[in-house]
This record gives structure tokens, sequence and C-alpha cells, in this order.
């Protein structure tokens, strides 16, 4: 079944883009690609195979769901962390397909160490400790706990990572908090090789701490959004202004691109109201074109009278209410624009670009939710 929109996905925007950040984080410095939230909206199924060509063999995941949708197209070396969700009941699948996770809280360890010995295969845990997000980790009370049940369960564990995450680090405003929580992770991180405990990837930066706080980086960087090609926030900034990232240009490129076709053209006389309601009311004689994505396919009703697409190079507001289904363009000033011309909703054509950023400050949206919430039915497909 044909859809009304599709998503390109670049595979040399991508393999800039890694490139890029390996250089950033070195050699000797594990890559691992957060594709949680449907690789932020980019599609699991189609993102993680180019990735794995691009040279990614470790992708992290929020839950057993995504991890399970991961293991279906992986390679059989790729390796997969789950950074969130487990239900006790599923750790022993975890363990059984090497599948490592963190382990956050006492219930998860007991029923860990459980699993472990019910499948007789050691579990490969990531520990995670409490540095100041207040989310999710162990509280430095616990880790006497922790040490003491590694200790005496070593035939069943793997202690892969001991790890933590920022809260904060997308802002240079934030420079005190984020070293604060370094400092504790290193003071918690010698507690455990007092213990003779060793990780064997210590990490704590996602894109925004590896990029701004290099000293963050340790062993191994969860990259999320700047591998899609987008900076967390004040990031880009920083990394535009600074001695050792300087760069004149974007050394992103994005990745996705979200297009669709004209549906229908017509033009409509003036004093006339667009669509549903008075919202836009035409002063001229006014050439129209329905597009056929509108809230449901996950275009924003807030981009009503509000927004842009892009019909042969040239932005063609969007006039009148975008509908569940169909949202109305002017293109008057667009010469001959006709039925299945392309329509790009996110993304350049010609000298045009219309970017998530514009989007995100039109409809108010963080990059990140803007990205995940490009519903995961419509088909992507991977261009050069
Ligand atoms: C989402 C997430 C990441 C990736 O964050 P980005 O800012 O997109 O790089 C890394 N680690 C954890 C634990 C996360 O939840």
């Amino acid at each position: 079944m044909q859809h009304t929109s599709y998503i390109e996905l670049s595979k040399s925007a991508l393999a800039k883009n890694i490139r890029y950040l390996k250089k950033r984080i070195g050699p000797e410095v594990k890559y691992v690609s957060v594709v949680k939230g449907n690789a932020y909206g980019h599609g699991i199924e189609e993102f993680v195979p180019i990735a794995e060509q691009i040279g990614v063999d470790y992708f992290a995941v929020f839950d057993t769901y995504e991890a399970e949708r991961v293991h279906r197209v992986k390679r059989k070396t790729t390796k997969i962390m789950i950074l969130g969700m487990i239900y006790n009941d599923q750790l022993e699948w975890a363990i059984e397909n090497d599948i490592s996770f963190y382990v956050f809280e006492m219930d998860r360890f007991h029923h860990t160490i459980q699993a472990a010995k019910k499948v007789q295969k050691k579990a490969k845990i990531h520990i995670e400790v409490e540095t100041g997000l207040h989310r999710t980790g162990f509280e430095r009370a616990e880790i006497n706990e922790v040490i003491s049940l590694i200790n005496s369960n070593q035939e069943y564990l793997v202690i892969e990572g001991l790890c933590s995450h920022y809260a904060g680090a997308e802002s240079i405003a934030n420079h005190v908090r984020v070293q604060n929580q370094y400092d504790e992770f290193l003071r918690i991180r010698d507690i455990f090789q007092q213990h003779g405990i060793t990780a064997h990837y210590e990490h704590t930066a996602a894109s925004a701490a590896a990029l701004t706080y290099p000293h963050t980086i340790l062993d191994l960087v969860r990259f999320g959004i700047v591998q899609y090609g987008f900076w967390s926030r004040e990031t880009r900034i920083y990394n535009l202004l600074t001695e050792d990232a300087k760069f004149k240009k974007d050394p992103l490129s994005r990745v996705l691109k979200w297009k669709s076709n004209v549906m229908s053209v017509k033009s409509v006389k003036a004093g006339k109201f667009i669509s549903y309601g008075n919202s836009y009311l035409t002063s001229q004689n006014t050439n129209i074109a329905t597009i056929p994505v509108g809230y449901f396919h996950g275009y924003r009703r807030s981009l009503s009278n509000n927004g842009f697409v892009l019909i042969k190079g040239r932005k063609a507001p969007i006039i009148g209410t975008v509908n569940m289904n169909m949202l109305t363009v002017n293109v008057t000033s667009i010469p001959s624009v006709i039925k299945g011309d392309e329509v790009v909703i996110i993304g350049e054509q010609g000298k045009q670009k219309i970017t998530i950023a514009s989007f995100c400050e039109t409809a108010n949206l963080v990059n990140y939710e803007l990205l995940a919430r490009i519903p995961s039915q419509i088909p992507r497909y991977i261009v050069d």
C-alpha cells in the first residue's frame, strides 16, 4: 500500500556524521549509537543496517521492545545495550541473547542474578550510579551492597560498564553542575576500584557532554541526536566558538528528509475562507495546493497558518488549519504547480530548506521531540 508521504535517509550524510564524531572521540573510545525512540524517528529497521555498513557495531535502546527490533535486523557480532525498561521476566531473554543492560536498582539486580543462574550464562551489566540527574542510578548509600553482590556473584556477572548520565550538559551555563556530576562519578568509580572492581567501559557522555566537555568521554560515548545531524541545544554554539572544535561550516548533515506530493490544486477567489474555521481569508485570487499530510501523520496542528513546505524549490506557506489528513498551502507565487509535484516537508529542495530547528521554533518543541514523534508507519527509504 502506498503512503501519502515518505522519509528518505541519506547514507552519505550519516557516514559523514559518524566519521566526524569518531574523529572527535579518537580511535580508542567505543562509539555506541543510540537508537531509542525508533532511532529518533529515523526508523530502527532502516537505520541499524546502514549504520552497521558505516562501521557501527554497538547500539543502545530504551527497552526490550526496541532491543528485539534491533536484534532482528542486526549482524551477528553487533551488540545491544538496554538503557531503561526491562520487565523482570524478560531478563532471561536479554541474557540468553547477549544483550547488555543497565542495572540501577536492587530489585533488578537481584532478578538479574537469579536469571543468570537459571540460564547458566553471565549477565552483561552496566551499573548506573546517581551523580545528579535524579532519574535512575544507585545512590551512594547502596554502593557497598552493590559491591558485595558483585563480588559474591562473579560467576554470573560481567561488569561491562560503570556509568552515569548528565543533567544539563546541553547548556554551557551548567558548567559547574556538569563538573560536580563528573567528580562524583570519579569518586564512586574509585570506591569500586578499591574493592577490585573495574568495569570494561566507564561511560558518562551522550552527545552534548562528549562535544562540550571532552574530559567526560572516558571509554565510551553514547551518541544520540548528533549522529542524525542535529545539535543538542547550545552544543552547536559552543562547538562553533571553541578552539579545539572550531568549524566554519556545520560538520553535521541532516540524515532525514520528509517528502510528499501535491494531491490537488485549485484557485480560490478573493474574500473566501480557506479550509475549516475562519483563520485565513483570501485577499486576492489565490492558488492553493493540498498536501495529503495532516496531524494524523504527525504534522503539528499548531503549524496552521504558520509553517511552510517546499514546492519547486520555493517556500509555500500553510494557509488555514492543518487538518487530520491534509494541509493547504498558498502557491499563488509559484508558477505552474501541478498535481504530483514533489513536496518537501522537512529537508531541502533547490536552494531552500525547511529545518527541524525552524519547525521547533514555530511549534515550540525541542528537535528530539519533533523527530521522535514522526510516525513509525511512514515508509523510510535509503538514498545515497
Ligand atoms: C538518550 C540518551 C542518550 C543519548 O542522548 P543524546 O543527547 O541524544 O546524545 C545517551 N544516554 C542515555 C542514558 C540516554 O537516555
